[in-house]
């Protein structure tokens, strides 16, 4: 079974689904969207970043043989850690009650948390075997037959739709929308529990986001749109000059 490096877990998130969730970031994506805003998550491997602004030229760097262990101003960090399937579970269940009382749960995003379909259903069956409610953040680039094992473990998919034009959505992510689209229709007719998600991207996809609203509302497919934030801007900047030494 491929196992992904986890990247992030973040406890009483409030913007990747219903209520309050903890959301397990999977490193690894195969689209490569230039306006990324979790750049640390894209390859599958361990990455170290080096944000400049907070080093202070201590030299520890050129000595000790773990520098981001023991550099005193927290200037470098590595993005990817190694969880086993039951301790995940364990720390998504620490939150349950407070998912129980306001409807939330765990959601699995990325990078692409599809790109490991087999980890993936095995720990969301572990969440749901907990009682605990599941959600699949997706930019839905990965063959059906990925969806079809999770799908019976998933209770609601966070579905990305960033254009519907081909070419601008290739010029954008480097992928083409063909496998996107043709997943989100086979997940409808299976009747999942979707929510598109429309992110707003400056000069990329203004002239979409209203066919995308329609496109949704020919399917009766709720959506929501997503603001741009440019919060992965530090952290590309601090992967590249950790690749600089
Ligand atoms: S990155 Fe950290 S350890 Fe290296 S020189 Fe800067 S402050 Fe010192
Ligand atoms: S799909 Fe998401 S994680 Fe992957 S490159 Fe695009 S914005 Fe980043």
């Amino acid at each position: 079974m491929k196992t992904p490096l986890i990247f992030d877990i973040k406890r009483s998130s409030t913007v990747d689904g219903p209520g309050i969730r903890t959301a397990v970031f999977f490193k690894g994506c195969n689209l490569d969207c230039f306006w990324c805003h979790n750049p640390e998550g894209k390859s599958p491997l361990r990455v170290t970043a080096l944000f400049k602004e907070k080093c202070i030229c201590c030299g520890v760097c050129a000595t000790a043989e773990d520098p981001v262990r023991y550099c005193p101003a927290q200037a470098r960090r590595i993005y990817g850690n190694e969880y086993g399937m039951d301790e995940l579970v364990e720390i998504i269940r620490a939150d349950k009650p407070y998912y129980d009382a306001t409807g939330g749960g765990v959601t699995f995003t990325g990078g692409e948390c599809m790109l490991y379909p087999e980890f993936l259903s095995e720990l969301a069956k572990g969440c749901r075997e907990a009682g605990i409610s599941v959600a699949v953040d997706t930019a839905g680039n990965v063959p059906f037959e990925s969806f079809e094992r999770v799908l019976p473990y998933t209770d609601l998919f966070l579905y990305d739709i960033k254009a519907l034009d081909s070419a601008l959505h290739r010029k954008g992510t480097g992928v083409d929308n063909g496998m996107i689209l043709e997943n989100l229709e086979k997940l409808r007719k299976r009747d999942a529990n979707i929510l598109v998600r429309i992110p707003s991207i400056p000069d990329f996809n203004e002239d979409e986001t209203d066919k995308i609203k329609r496109y949704c509302q020919d399917r009766s497919l709720p959506y929501e749109l997503l603001p741009y934030h440019a919060s992965g801007e530090s952290k590309r900047r601090a992967i590249e000059e950790n690749e600089k030494l």
